[in-house]
């Protein structure tokens, strides 16, 4: 997994009549057979730079290397140049004169009926598709047509997928069993994936790496779990999921040995716990209250009279007076 497949060269793209770019001078290296999240809030830039990988848009700025080879001189090149990288845009692209198992079967065109059918019935079937199977696309849910793009996309076995917002339309269960369907197929066939997503949780769940866009800006880039352990600054903790943030100063000494006096605590709720009195290292009073199904989450106001979040597994009052300890925190550099 150590071969770069893709070397992204400080690419920047700024849309006419728009007062900032949309992709601001991003570096990246991507490598073959790992699976990369782009994600960020709206209008991050992901699928800008997602098309400027494709060869859709050309950059006004950098370079991008596929295997060593330049491809970003000729919009369209990365695309029309190499058949082994596929697409799959939030539209979709199916043909819509054909069934789903046409659709699915259209990449093995030149193989044989048997190898066709035998790949295109496991495709139905890993995508959960059997039922749709001689459907036509203007029949399906979005959900089911997002699926049928994906077993499409499949069947070619790609080199590379790039793919925006995947599951957006697949929810629940299906889509943990989807995403564990493309996950298995990107291995079997070695498919380096790029996917946007602004869905946190597929991004931690389902990447090799995630990239963190803000504004255009490349802001982390790392596994899901040193994203979400040991984010490089604010933003990035929050977006992960919830954090509280300490001044230096409110921190128990045996946390503090290493730290800069101005750097901020990033303690997640799953850090800190619910203790009797004398082993605590704050009071508060519990003010909110949210089921999340597997756990509570717990707003609990302490001394500082900050908002400090906390997973429990029990049910507590409102108004109760509780005592927190943490063990283990994270510091961001101010
Ligand atoms: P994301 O996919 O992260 O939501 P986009 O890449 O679609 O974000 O958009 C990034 C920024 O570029 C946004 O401010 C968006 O409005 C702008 N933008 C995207 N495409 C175009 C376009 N074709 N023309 C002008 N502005 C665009
Ligand atoms: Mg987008």
């Amino acid at each position: 997994m150590s071969d770069v497949i893709l070397q992204i060269d400080h690419l920047s793209k700024q849309f006419t009549d728009t007062p900032i770019a949309a992709v601001r001078d991003i570096s990246l290296q991507i490598f073959s057979g790992e699976v990369m999240a782009l994600t960020g809030p709206s209008g991050a830039g992901k699928t800008t730079l997602l098309r400027l990988l494709a060869g859709l848009l050309s950059p006004d700025e950098g370079h991008i290397y596929l295997k060593d080879e330049l491809v970003n001189t000729y919009a369209e090149e990365l695309v029309a140049g190499h058949p082994d990288i596929h697409l799959v845009f939030q539209d979709f692209k199916l043909f819509p004169n054909h069934t789903v198992q046409e659709n699915i079967a259209y990449p093995l065109r030149y193989y044989n009926q048997d190898f066709q059918q035998i790949k295109t019935e496991e495709l139905l079937t890993l995508f959960h598709l059997e039922a749709f199977a001689t459907k036509y696309p203007r029949e399906l849910s979005g959900g089911q047509q997002q699926r049928v793009a994906l077993a499409k996309a499949m069947a070619a076995e790609p080199t590379m997928l790039l793919l925006d917002e995947p599951f957006s339309q697949i929810d629940g269960k299906l889509k943990q069993e989807i995403k564990q369907a493309l996950g298995h197929l990107v291995k079997e066939y070695g498919t380096t994936l790029i996917f946007v997503t602004h869905d946190t949780l597929a991004a931690l769940s389902f990447a090799d790496r995630i990239a963190l866009i803000c504004e255009g800006e490349l802001v982390q880039v790392g596994t899901p779990e040193t994203i979400y352990q040991k984010p490089t600054n604010q933003f990035v903790a929050s977006f992960f999921g919830q954090c509280n943030f300490l001044k230096a100063s409110n921190i128990p000494a045996r946390f503090r040995t290493n730290a800069p006096a101005n750097d901020i605590a990033c303690i997640r709720p799953e850090q800190a716990r619910l203790v009797p009195e004398p082993m605590s290292d704050f009071n508060g009073t519990i003010t909110q209250q949210y089921f999340m199904g597997s756990h509570y989450m717990l707003n609990v106001t302490i001394s500082t009279q900050q908002v400090f979040w906390v997973v429990t597994q029990q049910a507590y009052q409102i108004g109760q007076a509780v005592y927190l300890k943490i063990h283990d925190l994270h510091w961001i550099p101010q």
